[in-house]
């Protein structure tokens, strides 16, 4: 068996032209464009990448990117001052401060200081509140993604066996949020698991949100299964040179699973592209601005 590709670059590009369109529709009906705020604070060149691209992808939509670079030795305090007054700042629709933050500061301080309805990453334990309840909120941009990629290729998830490998906040359990409120059967797992292997041959979905390279093998599958490989990890290839791979063992899961995602090229964009989508959705709430319900 030959597994179909996910294509998550196409489907983040679809994602991202709808919601320019009604970006460009809420421009006209409010007199005003969406905006974003990101805060980078350091110079983690990953992260810098991260914000570089997020910054873009948000002008390319037609919005507002406020970009916010502070020294790597701010103060918690200073931070979160910064955070209350882009909470206030009516030009700001969505506050993102890119993670991971200097061991000096608490990053859950950070976040809880962030306006919930502004929280378009969705890691504010409102919103996880909301998600866990089924009451409208802002859901984590890669789980929001790796939801979408699903039902795009699976329709219905009604009834499926979906096994999530891996427990973080911002992936495994909104992740496992997301696939209970689609109504799927849904095994979180985790570093303490045991016989991991048998536990995901039995999914009809696997998502793989680990930080290891290759774990999920082949032959852990279910025939037919569709995995979403969440992972981004750098390996070292020859000659020095670095390329990055998933969590799955995509060349031994692309013979047994039915669909996948691939890594880069699946899961990444979808990220951003959910943002886009969050920061609209929430600038469109605050000036009640209508959006389609399948955004
Ligand atoms: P975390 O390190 O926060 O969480 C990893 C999870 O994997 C933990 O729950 C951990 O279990 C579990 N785990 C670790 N080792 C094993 C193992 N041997 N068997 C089973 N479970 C294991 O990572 P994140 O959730 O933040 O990220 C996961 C991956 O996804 C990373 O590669 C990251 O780079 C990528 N990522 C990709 C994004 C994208 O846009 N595509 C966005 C965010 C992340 P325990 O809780 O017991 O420690």
């Amino acid at each position: 068996m030959s597994a179909r590709i996910i294509d998550g670059k196409a489907a983040a590009a679809a994602l991202r032209a709808r919601a320019a369109v009604e970006v460009a529709k809420f421009r006209v009906a409010t007199g005003r464009a969406p905006g974003l705020a990101v805060v980078l604070v350091g110079d983690d060149p990953a992260s810098a990448v991260y914000v570089r691209s997020k910054g873009k992808a948000t002008l390319e939509a037609g919005m507002q990117s406020f970009e916010h670079k502070l020294p790597v030795d701010i103060s918690e305090g200073d931070l979160v001052d910064l955070v209350y007054e882009l909470n206030t700042d009516p030009a700001v629709d969505g506050i993102l401060v890119q993670l991971p933050l200097p061991d000096h500061i608490d990053a859950n301080q950070v976040i809880t200081a962030i306006d919930p309805d502004k929280d378009v990453d969705g890691f504010h334990p409102v919103n996880a509140g909301r998600l866990a309840i089924g009451l409208p909120g802002f859901v984590p941009c890669t789980p929001l993604g790796c939801l979408k990629l699903l039902k795009a290729e699976l329709g219905d998830l009604s009834g499926k066996e979906a096994v999530v490998v891996g427990r973080s906040n911002i992936v495994g359990k909104p992740m496992a949020m997301l696939l209970l409120a689609e109504h799927c059967t849904v095994t979180i797992a985790h570093s303490r698991t045991r016989d991991l292997p048998d536990i995901v041959r039995r999914a009809d979905i696997v998502v793989a949100a680990v930080g290891r390279p290759a774990m999920v093998q082949g032959d852990w599958l279910a025939p037919g299964a569709t995995v979403i490989d969440v992972g981004i990890n750098r390996v070292a290839g020859e000659g020095g040179n670095s390329h990055l791979v998933g969590d799955v063992d995509f060349a031994s899961a692309s013979k047994v699973a039915g669909a996948i995602t691939p890594v880069p090229g699946g899961v990444g964009p979808m990220t951003i592209a959910c943002l886009i989508r969050n920061t609209l959705v929430s600038a469109a709430r605050r000036d009640g601005f209508s959006l389609p319900e399948d955004l």
